[in-house]
């Protein structure tokens, strides 16, 4: 595993993303556990540590989701959850714009929302007025 730190202030919390990663990986197949990741990142920050919303992009290549029994969507590009935790495998507009919305605590569109973004397949790079409004209301 090679990690890359991108965050110039806090290059001394490395290790425990790392440690993170690491613990959230399942067997020898590379698959990345993201509810595991997400437990154990609760616990970290219960120790004082990471108190900043984490942003983790893994190697497309290398890392698929762990598809466990109790998750009903796959997640393909990427995770997002409201307590700030992004887990990324690609970059593309649709998927970075999609995980920073659940990170800031939009839900999918359920139905489905023409032309937003937070519907599940992020087919569109655009957030939906309602959502807009969500967001603006936090400031
Ligand atoms: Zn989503
Ligand atoms: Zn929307």
């Amino acid at each position: 595993m090679n990690v890359i730190d991108g965050n110039l202030l806090c290059s001394e919390d490395l290790p425990d993303i790392e440690a993170l990663l690491r613990a959230s990986i399942i067997g020898n197949e590379n698959k990345t556990d993201d509810e595991r990741f997400e437990e154990n990142l609760y616990k970290t920050r219960a120790k004082g540590k990471l108190p900043y919303g984490v942003v983790v992009l893994i190697d497309k290549d290398k890392h698929e989701f762990y598809d466990s029994p109790a998750q009903s969507d796959r997640a393909i590009y990427g995770i997002g959850v409201a307590a700030g935790l992004v887990i990324l495998r690609h970059t593309h507009k649709e998927s970075v714009r999609h995980e920073c919305g659940h990170m800031v605590g939009l839900a999918h569109h359920d139905p489905k929302k023409p032309g937003c973004i937070m519907n599940w397949e992020c087919s569109t790079t655009v957030f939906c007025d309602e959502c807009k409004r969500k967001i603006e209301k936090m400031w």
